[in-house]
């Protein structure tokens, strides 16, 4: 399992390691998919996030660079790698059959035995036949409640094609406060939407262990009002996968979705999927909050469609597939 090595913030002596201590979409990813790869009896060795704990099963290698990702493999000799990088660590010469889980927008740098997070980013990517397998959520790692506090919930990197300012909107239309959690790496669009929202927005930071599992179950909605625009490499950003959505419902929690890339496909099963341009009203915020699914169809519809032993299976098929020599892109 190569996962794309990042260091935590400023601190140069630390890995973000998986799971991660705090913000991770990948990361968490990785985490799940081994929680039940390993249930399902396979042996592993990840690689690109060292300080990871080890467990039985797992094993954790240091290595960072493609040079040192290929001495472990070839010390492992694993059936099948499975790359979460897009060919960062991936050694030029590895010799084995390999999987390539596609994270983020445009293409895979190499689409070989290519899997994607939605409909919407493998037709971007220029893909038609490649397989979809969904984020996965582990129920086991979150916190599940029925009754609900009065907040609202944004959790993810506060920037502009994550919706956090629409996210501001809806709240104050909604009349409940908004926690912004997660890392502002813009901080002018932070001041900006805390500057023209002040009653309603509160940004927190990142949040990692009970705090981030508390505000996921406890909020009444969560927001996930991604925009198609501004993406962290220029262009369109179209939402890839968002590990989000399955950590609400699993916790019970409904979803307040723009229809931005995979959110029009997998944000009505666990509440709505708004057109990206809405402006809110009182009335229209007041309506949709009334008509979300219940927390216990939530947590269900998330463990069925998402939950880690069902992701598990897929990935095991498309590994079966690649070990037996199956290519695609
Ligand atoms: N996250 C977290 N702490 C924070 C902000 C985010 O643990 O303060 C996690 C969040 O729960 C999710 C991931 O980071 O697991 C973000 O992944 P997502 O796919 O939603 O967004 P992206 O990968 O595009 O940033």
């Amino acid at each position: 399992m190569l996962n794309p090595p990042y260091r935590y913030g400023q601190d140069t002596t630390q890995w973000i390691t998986v799971p991660p201590q705090g913000y991770g979409g990948i990361q968490w990813v990785v985490a799940t998919l081994i929680d039940g790869l390993l249930d399902a009896g396979c042996e592993i060795l990840l690689v690109g996030a060292p300080g990871s704990i080890p467990r039985p099963g797992l094993i954790v290698s240091d290595a960072t660079t493609p040079g040192a990702a290929l001495g472990a493999l070839r010390e492992f000799a694993p059936d099948v790698v499975h790359d979460h990088t897009n060919n960062q660590l991936l050694p030029t010469e590895a010799p084995w059959p390999t999987v390539r889980t596609h994270h983020l927008n445009g293409a895979l740098a190499n689409p070989a035995n290519g899997v994607y997070l939605s409909h919407a980013q493998r037709r971007a990517a220029g893909s038609a036949r490649a397989p979809i397998i969904r984020l996965p959520v582990n129920p086991g790692r979150y916190t599940y409640r029925e009754t609900k506090d009065a907040f609202l919930l944004f959790l993810g990197r506060v920037s502009a094609h994550k919706g956090a300012r629409q996210a501001a909107a809806f709240a104050q239309a909604a009349d409940l406060p908004l926690i912004l959690a997660g890392p502002a790496w813009e901080p002018d669009y932070l001041h900006g939407i805390l500057a023209d929202y002040p009653d309603t927005a509160q940004h927190i930071g990142e949040v990692g262990g009970s705090r981030r599992t508390g505000l996921l179950a406890g909020a009444r909605a969560l927001l996930a009002l991604s925009q198609p625009f501004g993406g962290p490499l220029g262009g369109e950003w179209i939402e890839p996968g968002a590990t989000v959505v399955a950590e609400a419902a699993v916790s019970g929690t409904p979803v307040i979705a723009t229809d931005n890339g995979c959110l029009a496909e997998i944000a009505p099963h666990v509440g709505i999927a708004l057109r990206s341009a809405v402006v809110p009203t009182p009335e229209w915020a007041a309506k949709i909050l009334a008509a979300l699914p219940t927390p216990e169809h939530l947590r269900a519809t998330a463990v069925e469609r998402w939950g880690h032993h069902v992701v598990a299976a897929k990935y095991l098929e498309v590994y079966r597939r690649a070990a037996a020599g199956g290519t695609w892109s």
